[in-house]
């Protein structure tokens, strides 16, 4: 990584564990990931109406804590790999959909993998438990084949039944995910720093220009600040919610829709803030002349 150090252990602060829903298709990702925004808005007081801008936030209760769990709205492995093909890793948790009127797949063993070789802890949704011919059991068995063994059967993997299209235990699943994080994983980062993180998709307005979601993984980004993603630069004119709402400033976990940057960065590119728009312009313009080179050395070759 690049950028600032994080500083000291007393800078750190707990973030939200970031989430991508994986398994094979048909077996209900888009349809979880639908489920889990419309039970579990943040505000429901902000209103608006839910805009995809490729990740959202959503608050859910653990005890008598409420806590945030951010998850990246692209179903599929496309994303992952993407924006691990670039080095920067987004996901700290894959949740892995297994419908369970069919069972373990190519794509589930895909996601598998890449989880795997990402050093990414799975959680276990078994899907389609409302359908005639469900058999969770059959799946705890079929997965253990790849390691992922169940609490019940001894293993560290959770495993939550539920359906996506009957809305049944979608709190538990979210509640697996935090119990899984506090488990497994050390989710903190600084606030008080420039910020650094991800872009995880990004596109061309008509109106608006180019505009791109953006994931904070460390410190806070606010409005009016310089930023560089990629070849892309720019400064912060203005930051969108999931609900189109106006946000000030983003600490780590959240993901926001950033407007300001004059070309379009792309999806998996980090980014960071730097002191000033000269600076921006300066990083960006570099990285762009080296890419220029790459492409004339690779069409000599
Ligand atoms: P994806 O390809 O993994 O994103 O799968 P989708 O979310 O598009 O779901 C595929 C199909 O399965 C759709 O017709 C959904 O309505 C259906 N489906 C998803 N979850 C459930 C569920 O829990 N129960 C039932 N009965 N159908 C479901």
């Amino acid at each position: 990584t690049y950028g600032e150090d994080e500083g000291d252990e007393s800078d750190l602060v707990v973030r939200p564990p970031v989430v991508t829903v994986m398994g094979h298709v048909d077996h209900g990702k888009t349809k979880l990931l639908d489920a889990i925004r419309n039970t579990h808005v943040v505000d429901k007081e902000a209103g608006g109406i839910t805009q995809h801008i490729g990740a959202y936030q959503v608050a859910t209760h653990l005890g008598d804590e409420e806590r945030l769990i951010t998850f990246i709205d692209t179903p599929g492995h496309e994303a992952f790999t993407a924006m691990r093909a670039r080095g920067s890793q987004s996901t700290d948790i894959v949740v892995l959909v297994v419908a369970a009127d069919d069972g373990v797949m190519p794509q589930t063993v895909e996601a598998i993998n890449h989880a795997k070789a990402a050093d990414v802890p799975i959680v276990v949704a078994i899907n389609k438990i409302d359908k005639e011919g469900a058999n969770p059991d059959k799946i705890r068995q079929q997965l253990t084949e790849y390691g992922l063994v169940a609490e019940e059967y001894g293993g560290d993997t959770m495993f939550v039944e539920i359906s996506a299209k009957a809305m049944i235990n979608i709190d538990g699943l979210l509640e697996a995910v935090l119990l899984t994080a506090d488990a497994a994983l050390d989710l903190r980062a600084n606030p008080n720093m420039n910020a650094e993180g991800v872009a995880i998709e990004a596109h061309l307005d008509r109106g608006r220009g180019a505009v791109a979601t953006v994931l904070v993984q460390r410190g806070t980004l606010r409005v009016g600040d310089s930023i560089v993603a990629g070849n892309a630069y720019g400064r912060v004119r203005a930051m969108l919610g999931d609900h189109g709402e106006q946000v000030a400033e983003a600490t780590p976990s959240r993901p926001v829709q950033v407007l300001g940057f004059t070309s379009v960065p792309g999806a998996g590119d980090s980014f960071m803030v730097v002191e000033e728009d000269r600076v921006a312009r300066q990083i960006a313009e570099r990285r762009q002349a080296r890419a220029r080179k790459a492409q004339i050395g690779n069409r000599r070759r």
